[in-house]
């Protein structure tokens, strides 16, 4: 290729990655009082549904729904339909069509369901929008085998690297662009979110005393945005043998999680949980090594509250190596 012909093919690839930051980047402006109204809501909106698995001791916990959120009715739903994975290197998924209580969540796994408030989430999508257009913000990751993942990923803390799956300082699968801290407001909402979710099943804890979230990844879904079945294990191996937990918050649209303790062989079903904004799910302990996907997005199903392009974001926080 000619050094023009290079140039050119650059400067279009540099602008269509430009161009696709500014669609998740071009916002209206943020509603103060839609904002302050649901944030109204929300404080009104008890009891908190939180959902575990059944305990050791055989006492089934219900799920508690919140009446005054549709969306929280069908905490647990399976669909029928086979949804394809975004990694073309793992199988299809199909999941049965019942609907099912807490059986299918595993000990050590929590979903407090719509527990950040509508300003911490609309403060955690403008933080990420800051971020994300700085140096070592969002990119779209390809993985080793040349495939586009179906995602835009920014990672602060470590750099978690889609080829090698490992950590690093510098992002040496794209630009080498150092990673940015963790702001100090999301580690700590990470951790209040932890408080809640061990005092519903303290199995999420594992063998950690505490945790001090040290990486985050940010991953944000288009309505056509996929991420295939993985378990997250690159973290050091103390933090995976003592089973320390990932922390996941949903912001924005409505998205199908699909998880199950092993690799799913042929068209075996597999459990889905539907996630909404505001929900935050942790699994830790006997659960850290869930093996999990990202099956669907819902197209405009975002509060109208919510300062977000059309999508999801999803923040999983994690500690590299257990602190205690
Ligand atoms: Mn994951």
């Amino acid at each position: 290729m000619t050094t023009k012909a290079a140039r050119i093919l650059a400067k279009k690839q540099q602008h269509e990655h430009e161009l696709e930051l500014d669609l998740f980047l071009s916002t209206a402006e943020v509603d103060a009082q839609a904002l302050a109204a649901a944030d109204d809501a929300h404080a009104h909106a008890l009891p908190l549904a939180s959902i575990a698995a059944p305990d050791s001791l055989g006492f089934q916990r219900q799920p508690q729904v919140n009446a005054s959120s549709p969306a929280a009715t069908n905490a647990i739903v399976t669909t029928s339909s086979p949804v394809t994975n975004g990694d073309p290197a793992t199988a299809t998924v199909t999941a049965t069509n019942t609907l099912t209580q807490t059986g299918d969540f595993l000990p050590g796994m929590v979903l407090l369901r719509n527990f950040l408030t509508p300003s911490e989430q609309q403060q955690l999508v403008n933080d990420a929008q800051e971020l994300g257009l700085s140096h070592g913000g969002f990119y779209k990751p390809t993985y080793a085998s040349g495939a586009k993942c179906r995602l835009h990923q920014m990672c602060l803390g470590k750099h978690w690297n889609v080829v090698t799956e490992q950590y690093e300082q510098a992002r040496s699968n794209f630009d080498s662009a150092q990673v940015p801290p963790l702001p100090t407001l999301w580690s700590e909402l990470a951790v209040k979110s932890l408080d809640a979710a061990r005092a519903v099943d303290p199995r999420v804890m594992g063998d950690c005393k505490s945790m001090k979230p040290d990486i985050c990844v940010v991953n944000y879904y288009k309505k056509a945005g996929r991420n295939g079945m993985h378990v997250d294990k690159d973290e050091s191996e103390e933090a995976m043998t003592m089973g320390s937990p990932v922390i996941s918050f949903s912001i924005g649209c409505v998205a199908e999680f699909a998880f199950i303790d092993h690799y799913p062989v042929g068209h075996e079903a597999v459990p889905i949980v539907r996630l909404v904004t505001g929900d935050v799910l942790v699994f830790g302990g006997p659960a850290r090594k869930l093996v999990h996907a990202l099956t669907r997005v819902y197209p405009k199903t975002q509060p109208s509250w919510l300062r977000m392009r059309a999508g999801r974001l999803n923040f999983t926080f994690r500690e590299y190596k257990p602190s205690e």
